[in-house]
């Protein structure tokens, strides 16, 4: 492991010395080269100073300071450029100029083509420059444009060569002038005439220059229409201006008109949104849209377009503000007469547009209008029009609710029916709403079973009990209401036990028989019952006879069991679970029953509904939406609610 470390730290100071050995030599030579290159260069100039090209020996001078070939060529021609360049820096180059530079060619041994070559970069340089210098403060003048045109001829430039050699800095130079002049918004005589000028300076043609400034076309243009169109009104003026952005910025016939278009829809669109802000639309407002309209040049049907689909929005809005209370009053109808005229909406426009909710919005209407058994003259106003703004005949009316009668039904039945002692008035109510609703007796025949059983429930706990006959002996006076087979269940201090035997209710006592097990009860010293689907809980203040009684007909036995109770001691009774959780109210019962469709929130049932509490009444659980649920008796008996 050491060893290993040891070996790699010494290859790496090994790379080390070899790396900057080398680095060494290389600054080496080069200073060297430096040196030889500065004398070499000295002598030469020296001796061209002394005597001219005539009798100059390039050779010689090579020899004499010992430095290679190439570096010597290297030094000659950046001699020569050197020269060359201070003859064109005026601009010219004369023919006593061109001899000059030939001797010097010849005496440095530079063969013609190098020469050339070098002459022919240094100009376009120069040229180059020139241009930039013309173009520093983003105007070309008359005069810049002469001496660039000069500079051109007497370098013997062709003029293609010279826009090419422009044309970057043009570029930029056209585009920066550009983005100049139309900073304002505006383009100007002069300003449209320095923009020519400029191409004619470089030589651009005016496709170039639309090409140049392509990329800032379509969003500029856009600005500039956008400002014109802001008061709602283009004049000549702004026509003219429109015009000239067109040539300058070169867009076709077809991107311009995309760009209007789009941009006079947004101009009128918001000038409707405006008019319908308060969702009325005023005479003046109306007129106003017409010249806008006029003005922009926008199409009748374009703008009826914008306005139907503003008008739209602002008209569904408008209704669900009428219709939030539930109710259309006189003014509202009105109301929202006037906003169709207003905006042209036709009626059947305006009905098309609530389509998609006409039935849900008319049933829900329906069902609160019938929901206490009659219609009376308002709700048929009403109804009728909801009918009306919905666009509903009074045919399709009838059809739908026929088609939605049986639930129509069923929540109010569920909603009168849930647990309660049923009044003549409650079937009274029911009854009524059948025959509103057009129920036939098919389609009613498993509520009036259910209502039937409701009713002589209600009337035992009321305490008209039936009489029934019995091989007992009973006592004088005493009738029997109860009779039947019953499993008692109780709890001793370690275990729960279980008996099968026969159950009899009279008017004056409860009796349990069974071989081993058997005990009987004054009603008075029950104190609560509660019946679960497959038997009921009886809390005595005796300790015999309390616990679960099973049997098939848990609710009647409970009802037999209040009623004979109600009459020993009266007022007990109210505080009985079973009379207590009757008392789920109205409203929760509806949103319970919306919440969950209306039907069996375990199994979909939609017959033999049961407001159920989910933590039972008995254990605290309260008649609050969040505690009850839809469960059908079934259900209901597999939940049992001894948890
Ligand atoms: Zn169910």
């Amino acid at each position: 492991m050491v060893a290993c470390f040891v070996v790699s730290f010494l290859i790496l100071l090994g790379l080390l010395a070899l790396a900057y050995s080398a680095y060494y030599l290389i600054q080496t030579k080069r200073v060297q080269n430096a040196e030889d290159r500065k004398g070499f260069r000295t002598a030469v100039v020296h001796r061209l100073q002394k005597h001219g090209t005539k009798g100059f020996d390039f050779n010689k001078i090579v020899e004499e300071c010992e430095v290679p070939q190439s570096l010597a060529s290297e030094v000659a021609e950046e001699i020569f450029s050197l020269m060359l360049a201070k003859s064109v820096l005026d601009g010219a180059f004369t023919e006593v100029e061109r001899k000059k530079i030939d001797r010097l060619a010849q005496a440095f041994k530079i063969a013609p083509d190098t020469g050339r070559t070098i002459e022919e970069r240094l100009k376009r340089k120069h040229y180059v420059t020139a241009v930039e210098k013309a173009l520093a403060d983003g105007i070309i003048t008359e005069q810049e444009k002469e001496e660039l045109k000069l500079l051109r001829q007497n370098f013997g430039l062709s003029s293609s060569l010279a826009v090419e050699l422009a044309a970057d800095r043009a570029k930029d130079g056209y585009l920066a002038l550009f983005r100049t002049v139309v900073s304002d918004g505006q383009i100007t005589d002069n300003e449209l005439k320095e923009l020519m000028r400029f191409r004619d300076a470089f030589g651009l043609s005016i496709q170039d220059a639309q090409a140049i400034v392509r990329s800032d076309a379509h969003s500029l243009y856009s600005k500039v229409y956008r400002q014109i169109i802001s008061d709602g009104f283009i004049s000549e003026a702004e026509q003219e201006q429109l015009r000239r952005f067109r040539a300058v910025l070169g867009l076709s016939d077809s991107e311009v008109s995309q760009i209007e278009e789009s941009l006079k829809r947004k101009h009128y669109t918001g000038a409707v949104e405006k008019a319908l802000s308060d969702d009325k639309v005023t005479e003046k407002e109306k007129e106003d849209l017409k010249t806008l309209r006029k003005n922009l040049g926008l199409s009748q049907n374009a703008a009826a377009e914008i306005a139907a689909s503003r008008a739209k929005d602002a008209y569904v809005s408008l209704f669900r503000a009428v219709v939030s209370d539930g109710q259309i009053s006189n003014d509202e109808l009105k109301e929202l007469t006037r906003f169709r005229d207003a905006v042209g909406l036709s009626l059947a426009d305006s009905q098309a547009y609530l389509k998609p909710e006409a039935e849900k919005i008319y049933l829900a209407v329906y069902s609160r209008c019938v929901a206490d058994g009659a219609i009376s003259n308002d709700e048929q106003e009403q109804l009728r029009r909801y009918r009306f703004v919905l666009g509903l005949s009074d045919h399709e009316a009838a059809q739908l609710v026929k088609k939605q009668a049986i639930h129509i039904y069923r929540e109010i039945f569920y909603e009168i029916c849930q647990d309660a002692d049923i009044e003549a008035q409650d079937e009274d109510r029911l009854n009524r709403l059948a025959a509103n609703l057009m129920l036939d007796d098919k389609s009613l025949a498993p509520y009036r079973v259910d209502l039937e059983e409701k009713k002589r429930l209600s009337e035992f706990r009321r305490g008209n009990l039936p009489s029934l006959q019995t091989r007992r002996i009973l006592e004088s006076g005493e009738i029997c209401h109860w009779i039947g087979d019953c499993t008692y269940w109780w709890q001793t201090q370690t275990m729960a036990k279980s008996v099968s035997g026969e159950l009899l209710v009279t008017s004056e006592r409860i009796i349990f028989t069974s071989p081993y097990r058997s005990f009987e009860l004054r009603p008075s010293k029950i104190l609560d019952v509660q019946a679960h689907t497959d038997g009921l809980t009886l809390k005595t203040s005796v300790t015999k006879a309390a616990g679960d009684y099973l049997t098939n007909h848990a609710r009647r036995l409970e009802a037999v069991l209040i009623g004979v109770v109600r009459k020993h001691k009266y007022l007990q009774t109210e505080s009985f679970s079973a009379t207590k959780t009757r008392h789920i109210p109205d409203t929760v019962k509806r949103e319970v029953w919306a919440r969950d469709g209306g039907c069996c929130v375990r199994c979909r049932a939609t017959e033999y509904l049961e407001f159920d509490h989910i933590i039972p009444f008995s254990k605290g659980g309260a008649n609050t939406e969040k505690n009850i649920q839809l469960l059908c008796r079934g259900c209901n008996a597999i939940k049992s609610d001894r948890i």
